[in-house]
């Protein structure tokens, strides 16, 4: 008797369910991808990929302010709302249209509808009134041998604030947002925040950023947060350190920002960058036998596996690292294991050893070991940093700001990680991701014959 492939079914069309879904189809299974809104995901298209798009929009005006340092006159523009929006359409239809190509080149079928486990095997489909399975309930029901959960986050809302969309903004409502505020003022200072700081400050508007430690970034390298700081207050941006907003009430034209120190701050906007909380509620979970963890994030083992084997979660919704990249390559774990490849030639996925970027002015990019927390730990380490100031590309550039660390092992010479600060930060980047990830050691970066004259030159001086 013939032996049918094992029928997978993944519950949202983000990098980590579309990952999931082209590599299993791939490999044989019989995939089907249950998303409810737009193919591609949420929060790739809603956050990641518009974020950057503005980003690069307002690295192109910073670079034209920059122009008499290249040797050309003053240049300046302004920004055009309505070609931006354009641009960031243009950009998402692209990359909308090359999944769906991608998904159906390999024959996953794609079913548009609000996806939940009805039990363990069973996914049901809610397709809307009047459509699905004819019985004009608009419900679908999907047998699985495997179930990928892959719904990641929405912004998180706290109760002190409502975001109307027009003066208090959640991140997906600043796209662009309704006008370029003439004064935003960001709550949270983390990744997502200072980027939005970033991103407004190179349109111009007036930002003043609410930290509610001493520190930016409180996570990241103290060096790597300080050069980000000054380059923050030397573009006149106003910080607020610690200090909690607990209120924020619209003001006439404009809004007023609480703390709980009794400072206030006041702009025309406010956004809030204060994290994300998990799509997993509605997703039928208890009827599967799924665990959560306390902040509801769906709890994984190495493979990616929930409490219940055969489903797997991916993404945002694992409650792991919170990056696309880290999604997607879940995805490709989870198709293998599910489809028994893991015994052949399977690697754990290793979120210590994934490469971040925080696409300010100056880029900033880290992997691997933290020289500060291999400190704290007491942990043997050797520490090279060269800053782009000796580097000739980042002279020629007219942007010699920041520095470039590799943190290695003083015994051996392997990389353990490394951390970046400065012009092209996220592509330098890859080069000691890749170093960390197959054990090379400052040799092998030494040894490299590099373009000259190039920034990643900066990554053999720092390996001498
Ligand atoms: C402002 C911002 C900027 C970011 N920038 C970057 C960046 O530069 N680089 C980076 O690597 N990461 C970035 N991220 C993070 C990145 O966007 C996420 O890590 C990534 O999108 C997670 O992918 P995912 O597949 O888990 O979820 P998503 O991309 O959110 O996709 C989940 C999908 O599931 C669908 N869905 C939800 N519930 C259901 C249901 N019941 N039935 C059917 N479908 C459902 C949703 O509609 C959605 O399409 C950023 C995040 C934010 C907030």
């Amino acid at each position: 008797m013939p032996v049918r492939p094992p029928r997978l079914v993944v519950i949202g069309g983000g990098p980590g369910g579309n990952q999931a879904a082209t590599t299993a189809a791939r490999l044989g299974a019989d995939v089907t991808i249950v998303e409810r809104d737009v193919i591609g995901g949420a929060a790739h298209l809603w956050d990641c990929i518009p974020s950057k798009a503005m980003i690069a929009t307002g690295n192109a005006m910073s670079f034209m302010h920059r122009s008499p340092g290249m040797g050309l006159g003053e240049l300046d523009a302004a920004v055009d709302v309505d070609a931006l929006k354009r641009r960031i359409a243009d950009i998402l239809e692209h990359l909308k249209r090359s999944v769906v190509d991608l998904l159906t080149s390999q024959g996953v079928h794609i079913v548009r509808g609000t996806g939940r486990l009805l039990d363990a095997h069973t996914v049901g489909v809610d397709t809307g009134a009047g459509a699905g399975d004819g019985a004009g309930n608009g419900e679908l029901r999907l047998e699985a041998d495997l179930v990928v959960l892959s719904t990641g986050t929405r912004p998180r809302i706290p109760p002190w604030a409502k975001p109307d969309g027009d003066r208090i903004l959640t991140t997906r409502q600043a796209y662009p947002p309704p006008m370029i505020p003439s004064h935003l003022v960001v709550v949270g200072s983390g990744v997502t925040g200072v980027e939005f700081v970033h991103m407004f400050r190179s349109f111009g508007a007036q930002v003043t950023l609410i930290v509610s430690r001493q520190q930016v970034l409180p996570d990241r390298d103290p060096e790597v947060a300080a050069a980000l700081e000054e380059d923050f207050l030397r573009r006149g941006v106003n910080l607020l350190k610690g200090a909690r907003a607990e209120a924020i009430e619209r003001e006439g034209e404009g809004v007023a920002v609480k703390c709980d120190d009794g400072r206030v701050a006041r702009g025309s906007h406010a956004l809030l960058a204060i994290g994300s909380v998990p799509n997993s509620d509605g997703l039928g979970l208890e009827a599967a036998g799924v665990e959560v963890d306390d902040r509801g994030f769906i709890s994984i083992n190495n493979h990616c596996q929930s409490s219940v084997p055969h489903i797997y979660a991916a993404g945002d919704l694992s409650g792991k690292l919170p990056l696309s990249s880290v999604a997607a390559m879940q995805g490709r774990k989870i198709a293998e294991h599910a489809m028994g490849l893991h015994t052949r030639q399977h690697r754990h996925l290793d979120y210590d050893k994934a490469a971040q970027a925080i696409f300010t002015e100056p880029e900033i990019a880290e992997v691997g070991v933290h020289e500060a927390e291999a400190f704290a730990s007491g942990r043997k380490i050797r520490v090279t940093k060269v800053p782009f100031a000796a580097n000739a590309k980042a002279l020629i550039n007219d942007d010699p700001r920041g520095f470039v660390k590799i943190v290695s092992d003083p015994y051996t010479g392997v990389v353990l990680g490394g951390a970046i600060v400065g012009r092209h930060a996220a592509e330098l980047i890859s080069v000691v991701a890749l170093a960390v990830t197959a054990g090379l050691r400052l040799t092998d970066l030494l040894d490299s014959l590099l373009v000259h004259p190039s920034l990643a030159e900066s990554l053999a001086d720092a390996a001498d």
